[in-house]
This record gives structure tokens, sequence and C-alpha cells, in this order.
């Protein structure tokens, strides 16, 4: 269910950001009262079934009925935000019947516009305590025949721009996806390259410790320094051409390109990524060479040390009868020896432990990161899925949608609403307010009136009289008490653990 991306993305945000900072504030919520309104009303615009079925009474921790409200802890929205992720939406999730409504009054349209949508899902909801689809006294089309009417609905060719669209939105977000990957990976690398080079300056300027290095150890050192330029010099090369290629693409992928476009550039895209996965294994040979470049330079400054020390005492042995050194002053020079002798740190092993960890599975773990959060369309989840098309459906009726075919709402036709009568509980149609609204509202189109216009009138009106006939469509009487709890996010428990 794409609306279920939320509730997914706030799983893999608190996943992979567990231990990052709080942010900072980012927006104030409504107040709980207003919040609360706004929420009532797009409740109460819902025939009766709605009464019961979604819990009311937040004043106790007794879950009643079958869809209980939620809203999202303030510390993982500034969290998600901190992060980037802005896409707030309701979301229903069968598997505890919460109906997650998070509170943020920068988006709190695009939350409020959500519900219609998300309580269809409560109702066709197939998992655990199953929705009021499957209840005794409901009648309603069988699965089959949903299935078959959402298929015939989305074949119809006023949803051919809608899939070509959603297509291209895809490929060139899997596209972007695969350009951040590719420059996460570019900026890794040629951090590591710089460490080499780092290390290669650090030889040069201590240039007066090589004397101390061994013959066999300056071998080695210049064997592998040597074998690690070889093993790097066409990776470098390459490096800098793919970012160079990157960026100039990178500033032309856009929706607007034709698919065939972005699948060739996603082909070129796969291959360089292949490319550059393999050089995740020349990373480790460098830090294994800064770690003995390290390690020799500091026994070598030692060594030094120790000599010059050596030399001080000898040169103060030799020293002539008449001019032997008071107390006094070989105190003195032995303070200075012994400030000599300090073991100075040369190298911080904190940065080689970070270096080599963030090689040893953390950039594929960086690679994860990143491609989970691309493809948000997944065209086929939607339009192949008669959960969502349904969804969208319900959506459009109670949304009174008479636009163009969009990824989230359809225009509705009469056959349309003749399949959406036959959803009853108790012989009662559970869309009746719905369905009527939206054939007054069909009238009133063809009279000119604009889709703003009529939704205006009917969205939230009670009552109505068209065309010589008088339409009652009273309020549902939902009325929230207490306060709306807020949901309990797995891995803020454990973390809390
Ligand atoms: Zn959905």
């Amino acid at each position: 269910m794409a609306r279920k991306v939320l509730a997914a993305l706030i799983g893999n945000v608190l996943g992979i950001f567990s231990a990052a900072q709080p942010a900072t504030q980012l927006t104030q919520p409504t107040t709980q009262l207003v919040w609360k309104q706004q929420v009532e009303r797009e409740i109460r615009k819902h025939d009766s079934w709605v009464e019961g079925y979604i819990e009311n009474d937040y004043t106790n921790k007794i879950e009643e009925g079958h869809v209980h409200l939620t809203n999202l802890p303030r510390k993982t929205i500034d969290l998600m935000a901190k992060f980037g992720v802005l896409g707030f939406t309701g979301a229903f999730n069968p598997e505890n019947d919460h109906l997650l409504l998070p509170d943020i009054s920068e988006k709190s349209d695009e939350v409020l516009d959500s519900i219609d949508h998300e309580l269809w899902h409560s109702i066709f909801d197939s998992k655990g305590k199953r929705g009021l689809y499957y209840d005794e006294g409901f009648s309603r089309p069988i699965l089959e025949e949903i299935v078959a009417f959402t298929k015939r609905k989305v074949e119809s060719p006023e949803f051919e721009k809608l899939r070509d669209l959603m297509k291209r939105a895809e490929e060139s977000e899997r596209v972007m996806g695969f350009a951040s990957n590719i420059s996460v990976l570019i900026k890794e690398y040629t951090e590591q390259y710089q460490l080499f080079k780092k290390t290669n300056e650090y030889i040069s300027e201590n240039e007066e410790l090589k004397p101390y290095i061994s013959k066999e150890s300056q071998r080695k050192i210049d064997f592998t320094r040597e074998n690690v330029d070889k093993q790097w010099k066409p990776a470098i090369d390459y490096l800098l051409d793919t970012n160079r290629k990157l960026q100039d693409l990178k500033g032309r992928i856009n929706e607007e390109m034709p698919l065939a476009n972005l699948v060739e550039t996603r082909k070129f895209f796969t291959d360089i990524y292949k490319n550059l996965e393999t050089y995740e294994k020349l990373g480790e040979p460098i830090m294994q060479y800064r770690k003995t470049i390290l390690a020799e330079y500091h026994s070598a400054e030692r060594k030094e040390r120790e000599e010059m020390i050596k030399k001080l005492q000898e040169d103060l042995d030799k020293l002539p009868e008449g001019e032997k050194l008071s107390d006094e002053e070989k105190e003195q020079i032995q303070e200075i020896i012994k400030s000599l002798d300090i073991d100075l740190p040369v190298f911080d092993a904190e940065e080689i432990n970070f270096s080599l960890q963030r090689m040893t599975g953390g950039l594929s773990r960086t690679m994860r990161n990143v491609t989970t959060f691309s493809n948000t369309y997944k065209i086929d989840e939607i339009l192949g899925n008669e959960d969502e098309v349904m969804a969208r459906i319900v959506d459009s009726l109670y949304s009174l949608y008479f636009g163009e075919v969009t990824q989230n709402k359809f225009p509705l036709s009469r056959a349309d609403l003749n399949f959406l009568d036959r959803f009853r509980m108790n012989d009662v149609p559970i869309f009746r307010k719905g369905v009527e609204k939206y054939l007054v509202g069909i009238e009133l189109m063809k009279q000119g009136m604009s889709a703003k216009e009529i939704r205006g009138k009917l969205e939230y009106a009670t009552s109505f009289t068209f065309d010589g006939r008088e339409y009652s469509w009273p309020e549902a009487n939902f009325r929230i008490q207490g306060t709306i709890p807020e949901e309990k996010i797995k891995s803020e428990e454990a973390q809390k653990n």
C-alpha cells in the first residue's frame, strides 16, 4: 500500500539514524483542540458506519471499536524532518488497526486529506481483526468482482497518461538514486585516496627519521607505496572522469526526459556502479600502508630520541675536570632529557579505526540506505492492487474529485457510483452520502459549475436541495474525547531498553 510508504520510512529512519541527535523543532503542532476538530470533521463527513467503528474515546487505554487513531511522537517527526522525510500523510496499519495521523501544522492538509483513503483500507482490512467488509450483515461485491471492477477502471484510456507519467517518475527516481549512490562512492574513495596522499606527505615531512628505519622496512614501504599507486592511478582517473559525467547528467535527468533515455541512463549508471563496487577492495591496502608507516615512523622517532639522549650523556661525561657540572645544573639537564623522552602521539588511532570501519561493510550499508529511499511510485503496486484502487475511488468520492486522473485521485463515472452503492450494512449503503453528493456534483458540472465550487458547496454539506429534491446528509456522530495518543514506535522502545 503506497500510503504505507510513510510507515516504512519511519522504520527506516529510526533504524538507520537511531543514534542521531534530536533535531531542532521544525514546526509547532496545531493545538490539540483545533486538530481534534479537523479530524472529527473529516470522519463525520462519512456515513454512520464510522460510529463505533472508529474509536472516539481516548480517555482510557482500552481499545474499543476497530480503528484507533494515533499521533506520531514529536521526536519522530523532528527526526524524520531532519533527514528530509517530509511526505507526511495518514497511514492505516492493519497489524494493529491504528490509523496514524501525524499532527504537523505545515502538513495538516495532506494528513487530513488522506483520511478518506485510509478509511477504505480499514474497511477492507483482512489481517487479524478483519474489517467491516467481512462483517456479518454486510452485503457487498465479492473479491473477484472488486478485482474485475478496479482492473477495468485503470485500463480505461484516461489512465494511459498517468501510467506514462508514473513510469517516467519511477524511472527518473531510480536513476537519481543511482546517481546519488555513485556520488557517495566517489566521495568515499576520494577521501581514502586523500589519506594515502597525506601519508606520503607525512613521510616527506619526516625525512630526517629515514636513517632510523631499517633497510628491510624501507624496501617494504617503497614496495607497498608503488603497489597502491599502481592500483589507484587508473581508479582515480576513472573517478574524476565519472564525476564529471555524473555532474553533467544529473543536471539533465528529470521526469520530462523520455522513458527510453532514462532507461539508457540507468543502464549507464548501473555499469559505473558495478565498476565502483570493485574499488571497495582498494581501500584496505591504503589503511594497511598508513598503519605501517605511522608505526614505523613512530618507532623511528623513539630511536632518534634515544640516540640524542645517549649523545648528550656522553658529551656530559666527556667534559674536562674543571668544567664538570654542579649538582643543580645536572638536575636541570636531567629535566631536559626527561622532557625529550616523552612519547608524542604521532597518529590518531581513532582516525584509523573510523576509516577501517567505514570500509568494511560501512560502505555497503550506506549504499543500501540510499537505495531504500528511492522508488516511491511503484506503478504496479498502485494500479495493479484492487485495495489501492478502491482506496483512491473512495477518496475521490468523498473529496468530490472531478479533475483529471492523477496518482491519488480519479474522476468517477455513474457506473463507479453504482458499484459503490452495493456496499451495504444491514441493507443501508455505507457510501450513501458520498454517492448522492457525487451524483449531484456530476449534474452541477453539466450546468457549468466549477469543480472547486462544487466541492466547496457539497463536501461538508449536511443538507442540499437540487432539482426539486431535498437531500439529507447528517454528520456522523463522532466526537473525540481525550487526547489522540502517540503511536509507540518499536525501534524507539528498543532504544530505551
Ligand atoms: Zn493506500
